[in-house]
C-alpha cells in the first residue's frame, strides 16, 4: 500500500479518532485515502472545502430496534442499521446484509465503498448500506418473513425511490426482499416499484439482476485477460462461498470455457478437479438452502470435501474471492503466486486484505478491486430502477448486452486513469482515482451541504 501523502495524514487520524473501534470502515478509508495522493498532487483544489473529509462522513447513520417474534413465541431482538453515504450522484443506494457479524463499522465500511464504486459505472446512484446483525441460518421461513417486516416497520421511513433504495448483500436475497417490499407496499399503501431493487421478475424485478454481480465479476476479470492476451478459456478457477455472487461467477466462468475446480461456505471448501456441477451447486444452494457438505456428499467419487480448510491452497490460474471481507490473507495471496495464479477478481467487498493486495501487485497478477470488479450488481440495480421509472421490463439479453458494456467501460476508465496518474495495469489506483473524481465534482458543483 503506497504512503499516505502528508496532506490526508490528518484526514486519517480523524477518522481513527472519530470511529474507534470501526477497523474494516478504517480498512477501507485508508485503502482509497492511500490512491488519492496521486490527485491532490495534480489538482490541489480537490483538497479545498474540507471535501475529502466530507467524503468520510456519513451524511446519515440509522440505528433502530428490531423486535421479532420466533417460532417457539419468544421475543428476540436485532439491531437494524442504514448508513446513507453519499448522495452527491442520487439517491442512496447499496444492498441490506444479514449477518450475526453486523456491526455499525461493517455497514460504513460497505457504505464508504459504495460511494465510488456507484461513481464508477457512471450512473445516477449515491451510496449507503444496512443491514442487521439477524441470523437467518437455521431460521424458518414464517421467522424471516417477521424478522423482514419488523426492520421495514422502521426502514420504510428512510427508503423511498428518489431517497434511498436498499438491495440484496449476505443473507439478503429475493426471499428477503419480497417480504421487505410486501411490508413496505402495505405500510405507505403505495407500489412504489424504485424503492428496492432485487426483486422477483414477476412484481418488478430485472432480467439479470440475479446474475449480474457474478456476471459482471467475470466480464470485467476477461478485460483484464485480455490486456495481456488470455481469456478464461481452459482455465482452473477457484471461486470461494457459494452464495449468489459466486453462483452466477461460476456459470459466467464456466460459459466462457473455464474449469471452476473449487467453492466453498463458511463451513469448509469442495474440491471437483472435474469441474463443479453448476445444477447440483444451484439445488443444494438456491432451492435446498443446504451447506456445500451436502455437495460432497452427492458426488462422492469425484469430489473431496475438507472441513475448514484454506480454499487459496489449490492452485489455480484465476482466483474470484466471492464470499466476503479479509477472507484472502497475505498468507493465502503468496499460496496463491507461487501456484502461479495469473488474474485476481474481488466478487465480494474487500475479501483480500491490505497485504494480500500488495503481495498480488509486487508480483504483477492482474489485479481487479471488488469496487470495480463487483459493480455490476449495482449497475444493474439502476437498470431496475430505470426499467421501474418506464414501467418497462427488458429482455434477458438487452439487459445482458447492457450489463457487459457498463462492465467494459468500468475497466476501461479504472486502466485509462491508472494510465493517467502514472501507475498503468494499477486498478486499485484507477477504481479510487475515477470514483473519486466523480464523486468530487458533483460535490463541488452541489456547494457545502
Ligand atoms: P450470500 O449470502 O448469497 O453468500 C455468501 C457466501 O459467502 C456464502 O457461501 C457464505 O457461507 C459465505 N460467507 C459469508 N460470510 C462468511 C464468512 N465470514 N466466512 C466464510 N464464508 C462466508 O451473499 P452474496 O453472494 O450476495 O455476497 C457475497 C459477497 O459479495 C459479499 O462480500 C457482498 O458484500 C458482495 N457483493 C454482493 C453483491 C450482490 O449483488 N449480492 C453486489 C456486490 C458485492 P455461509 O452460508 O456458510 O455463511
Amino acid at each position: 500500500m503506497p504512503p499516505l501523502d502528508e496532506k490526508l495524514e490528518p484526514v486519517l487520524d480523524d477518522v481513527l479518532r472519530r470511529n474507534a473501534g470501526e477497523d474494516l470502515f478504517h480498512q477501507a478509508v485508508r485503502e482509497v485515502l492511500g490512491s488519492l495522493g496521486a490527485v491532490i498532487a495534480k489538482h490541489p483544489d480537490y483538497a479545498e472545502a474540507a471535501l475529502i473529509e466530507r467524503l468520510c462522513e456519513p451524511e446519515r447513520q440509522i440505528i433502530f430496534r428490531v423486535p421479532w417474534v420466533d417460532d417457539t413465541g419468544q421475543v428476540q431482538i436485532n439491531r437494524g442499521f442504514r448508513v446513507e453515504f453519499n448522495s452527491a450522484l442520487g439517491p442512496y443506494k447499496g444492498g441490506l446484509r444479514f449477518h450475526p457479524s453486523v456491526t455499525l463499522g461493517t455497514v460504513k465500511f460497505l457504505g464508504f465503498e459504495q460511494v465510488f464504486k456507484n461513481a464508477l459505472t457512471g450512473m445516477p446512484i449515491g451510496g449507503g448500506k444496512g443491514g442487521s446483525d439477524f441470523n437467518p441460518r437455521g431460521r424458518s421461513d414464517a421467522e424471516v418473513m417477521r424478522f423482514c417486516q419488523s426492520f421495514m416497520t422502521e426502514l420504510y421511513r428512510h427508503v423511498g425511490e428518489y431517497t434511498d433504495v436498499p438491495a440484496g448483500d449476505i443473507g439478503v436475497g429475493e426471499r428477503e426482499i419480497g417480504y421487505l417490499f410486501g411490508q413496505y407496499k402495505r405500510i405507505t399503501n403505495r407500489y412504489e416499484s424504485g424503492v428496492l431493487t432485487g426483486k422477483g421478475l414477476t412484481w418488478g424485478g430485472s432480467q439479470v439482476r440475479k446474475e449480474a454481480t457474478g456476471y459482471g465479476a467475470v466480464y470485467f476479470t476477461e478485460e483484464m485477460l485480455h490486456t495481456r492476451g488470455e481469456s478464461f478459456d481452459g482455465k482452473r478457477i477457484v471461486v470461494s462461498g457459494s452464495g449468489n455472487v459466486s453462483i452466477y461467477t461460476i456459470e459466467k466462468a464456466q460459459q466462457l470455457g473455464g474449469r471452476v475446480i473449487a467453492c466453498s461456505d463458511s463451513d469448509g471448501f469442495v474440491l471437483e478437479e472435474t469441474g463443479i456441477d453448476l445444477a447440483l451447486l444451484k439445488e443444494i444452494k438456491e432451492r435446498r438452502r443446504g451447506r456445500i457438505l451436502h455437495y460432497a456428499e452427492a458426488r462422492p467419487s469425484t469430489a473431496a470435501y475438507f472441513s475448514g480448510g484454506r480454499i487459496w491452497d489449490v492452485a489455480c490460474d484465476i482466483a474470484m474471492p466471492s464470499a466476503t471481507q479479509n477472507e484472502l490473507t497475505g498468507r493465502d495471496a503468496r499460496e496463491l503466486v507461487k501456484n502461479g495464479v495469473i488474474a485476481v477478481g474481488e466478487g465480494a467487498n474487500m475479501p483480500c486484505t491490505p497485504e494480500a493486495v500488495n503481495v498480488f501487485m509486487e508480483a504483477g497478477v492482474l489485479f481487479g478491486p471488488g469496487k470495480a470488479a463487483n459493480a455490476g450488481g449495482v449497475a444493474t440495480s439502476a437498470l431496475e430502477m430505470q426499467q421501474n421509472a418506464s414501467r418497462d421490463s427488458w429482455t434477458f439479453e438487452r439487459t445482458e448486452a447492457s450489463l457487459a458494456e457498463i462492465m467494459r467501460s468500468i475497466h476501461n476508465r479504472c486502466a485509462a486513469t491508472a494510465d493517467e496518474y502514472g501507475a498503468p495495469g494499477n486498478y486499485v489506483l484507477g477504481a479510487n482515482v475515477a470514483g473519486f473524481v466523480r464523486v468530487a465534482d458533483a460535490m463541488r458543483a452541489l456547494g457545502v451541504v
